[in-house]
């Protein structure tokens, strides 16, 4: 299968190009589609398997297709700050040639630059739930436009602790809302996780 037959629009699939890659990976291939479809969908994951273009491709597109004021959009949640890093370069080089602004904000460094960025408005937002919960308390980030929400490594977010703080996050996020869940593995947890924020999500199998 060739990325050409995905649904993607040309500034991706010219972006795509220029990262050099010729052929979707497995997970691309699936979630690609279903998430261009409005699907909610859980994944199981690996880093490696390419499934952070999975979502973040389909995220601009759907992003880059409505026009009108900028406003907050997406939220992708990270267990760590190199994870919303990472995501936050996957997305930059996929959407070099959209015009849609994105942040990241994570814990562990100074909130003023953050706060200062939030207000001058961005499309996208690469979170970690801590530092997150910081923004909502000051009331620094609204929520309330947010039509997609992407938990990635949720199997680390769990670990970690993070599921009151998820919890308390998506009290804030509107009910009407595409869910992705990217997981490295599947246990009862998360399957609770997914039944709680997820409707009749595609389940995919990397
Ligand atoms: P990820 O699983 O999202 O951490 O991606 C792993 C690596 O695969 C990253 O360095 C990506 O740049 C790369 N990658 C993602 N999709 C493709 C693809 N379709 N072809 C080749 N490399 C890819």
């Amino acid at each position: 299968m060739s990325f050409d037959s995905l649904g993607l629009k040309a500034e991706l699939l010219r972006a795509v190009g220029e990262q050099g890659y010729t052929r979707p990976t497995p997970i691309q291939e699936k979630a690609i589609p279903a998430m261009l479809a409005g699907r909610d969908l859980m994944a199981s994951a690996q880093t490696g398997t390419g499934k952070t273009a999975a979502f973040t491709l389909p995220l601009l597109q759907k992003l880059s297709d409505q026009t009108g004021p900028r406003k907050l959009r997406a939220l992708i949640l990270t267990p760590t700050r190199e994870l919303a890093a990472q995501v936050h370069e996957n997305l930059r080089a996929y959407g070099r040639h959209l015009n849609l602004k994105s942040l990241e904000v994570f814990g562990g460094v100074n909130i003023n630059p953050q706060m200062d960025k939030l207000r001058r408005g961005i499309d996208v937002l690469i979170a970690t739930p801590g530092r997150l919960i910081d923004h909502i308390e000051r009331g620094t980030v609204r929520l309330d436009g947010i039509e997609m929400l992407i938990l990635d490594e949720a199997d680390r977010m769990l670990d970690m602790g993070f599921r009151p703080a998820i919890d308390r996050i998506l009290k804030h996020v509107p009910k009407k809302r595409q869910t992705l869940l990217f997981s490295a593995t599947f246990s009862k947890e998360i399957s609770a996780l997914a039944h709680q924020f997820l409707k009749d999500p595609l389940r995919i199998e990397t």
